[in-house]
């Protein structure tokens, strides 16, 4: 009997072996790397994922689980093995007064559209809001309120996770802590998420964003810098934009609560900064609008067909130190020239104690900047697509010399060697905690961090 025939009698309708599942989870957002599984298991409710895992564990077929697809380089797929597809499993299942217990399937949209009749609100939101609570937990969760509150995974107050033997546990601070770390931030490596504890806080009405242009580097991060550590703006962000000519120029963008009645105390926002008075842009919206803004452009982006094309994203976590000399010179390389005209380049800082969730690797310093380099490859040209991973790589060498390390959901090439760069000091209570809960090694092996 083969390794698919087994897995067809044991999983019977649950698993998914025809042409289009299998090719849908053989490929993800990054569109850079397609490896197959042998089936996809739509799983009812734990119980199937407890089994699945039971079953591969000691057969070392490897599991992956698909969220919202949103990898990059493969991060979700599992070759030979199954994709658990948590689409199945994407209830929110209850929402109270300061919390939500939600399925590891849903969206982050999902999520909101659960907690804002009740006024309430994530802390932390990444930018898009397609990706899956699982996807967003493993690789930890930036966005523009992370400068007050870290990660998304730092709202988790709880976890119902299977591990790679098939146990189902709940952690949480206080229950299976080293478990708890292991998992948030932790890249699919220990356990399967399967329900979540989220924190949830007082959701403004209405926002008003600030979009503030600088053509000099130097002010842009200073005003970021002052607004970071000490402003009272509720979201935080920004990107490099070319300018017409060689140059580039900088868009902070912040955002503050308001009312009707008009905003909210700020302090001296924006007042005291330094931007250019006569390029800023205010809009009024309401808080639902602002935080699902990125549906637009992905409607726009599917329209185009751009948002189908390769992906060669990478987003780097850069010392506050190295910041001009780093962003100047990459911005200037003519391997990233196409970042004028197919990409999107974030620029904006992070408090490293704000960033508690201990598998989110940070550069020394209090400050940190997420430089994101979120370019389109050509459809239909798989040698420019490679060029431009390895114009990644390249840039994550120079990254490490300054001190910077990867925020890993990239289209870049880690090697085991990488990885344990990466992680460094953890490296070993990654390895114990890998040994105990997935010992058999069969969880999330895209990313590539063990032999
Ligand atoms: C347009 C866009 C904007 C983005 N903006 C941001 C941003 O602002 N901030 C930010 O931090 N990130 C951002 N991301 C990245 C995104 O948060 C991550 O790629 C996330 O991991 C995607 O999750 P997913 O479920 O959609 O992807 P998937 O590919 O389904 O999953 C991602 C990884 O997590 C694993 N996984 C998924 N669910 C589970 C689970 N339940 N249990 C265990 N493992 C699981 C998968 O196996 C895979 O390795 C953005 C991505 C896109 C495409």
């Amino acid at each position: 009997m083969t390794v698919l025939d087994s897995l067809v009698s044991r999983f019977d309708d649950l698993l998914l072996t025809d042409p289009t599942a299998l090719a849908e989870a053989a490929t993800d957002f990054g569109r850079l790397v397609v490896r197959p599984p042998l089936g996809v298991l739509r799983p009812r409710c734990t119980a199937d994922v407890v089994e699945a895992l039971a079953y591969a564990g000691p057969r070392r077929i490897p599991v992956a689980v698909h969220g919202g697809g949103h990898s990059l380089y493969g991060q979700g797929q599992a070759p030979g093995g199954i994709v658990i597809d948590m689409n199945t499993m994407n209830t929110v299942v209850a929402v109270e007064q300061d919390r939500a217990v939600v399925e590891a399937g849903a969206s982050w949209r999902d999520v909101l559209a659960a907690t804002l009749p009740y006024g309430l609100t994530p802390p932390v939101l990444t930018d898009y809001l397609g990706a899956s609570v699982g996807g967003v937990l493993c690789a930890g969760g930036l966005g523009g309120g992370s400068h007050r509150h870290g990660l998304v995974a730092d709202s988790v107050l709880e976890l119902e996770v299977v591990t790679g033997t098939g146990e189902h546990l709940t952690c949480s601070p206080r229950r299976h802590r080293r478990l708890f770390h292991a998992v948030l931030a932790g890249l699919g490596q220990c356990a399967v998420i399967v329900r979540t504890t989220l924190r949830l806080v007082p959701a403004p009405e209405l926002v008003r964003r600030h979009c503030l242009y600088y053509t000099d580097l130097d002010s842009y991060l200073a005003d970021q810098r002052r607004l970071a550590l000490h402003g009272q703006v509720l979201h935080l962000e920004g990107q490099a934009r070319p300018s017409g000519g060689p140059d580039w120029r900088y868009m902070m963008e912040a955002v503050v609560p308001h009312t009707e009645a008009g905003p909210a105390d700020a302090g001296d926002f924006p007042d005291s900064l330094r931007h250019d008075r006569d390029a800023q842009e205010i809009t009024d919206l309401t808080y639902a609008e602002f935080t699902d803004r990125v549906a637009r452009e992905e409607a726009m982006l599917r329209v185009t067909g751009e948002w189908s094309r390769p992906h060669p994203w990478l987003n780097l976590l850069l010392p506050e130190q190295t910041v001009p000399a780093f962003v100047r010179r990459l911005l200037a390389d003519d391997d990233f020239r196409d970042l004028r005209t197919n990409g999107l380049v974030l620029l904006y800082p992070l408090v490293a104690d704000r960033l508690r969730a201990p598998l989110l690797r940070k550069p020394p310093g209090q400050l940190l900047y997420l430089f994101a380099l979120l370019r389109t490859a050509p459809a239909d040209n798989p040698r420019k697509a490679a060029q431009m991973v390895a114009a990644n790589r390249r840039a994550y060498q120079q990254a490490r010399t300054v001190g910077a390390v990867a925020y890993p959901i990239n289209a870049l090439p880690m090697t085991p060697d990488d990885w344990q760069a990466h992680y460094g000091p953890l490296w070993d209570s990654l390895v114990r905690a890998k040994s105990l809960h997935d010992p058999h090694g069969i969880l999330t092996t895209g990313h590539g961090l063990w032999t």
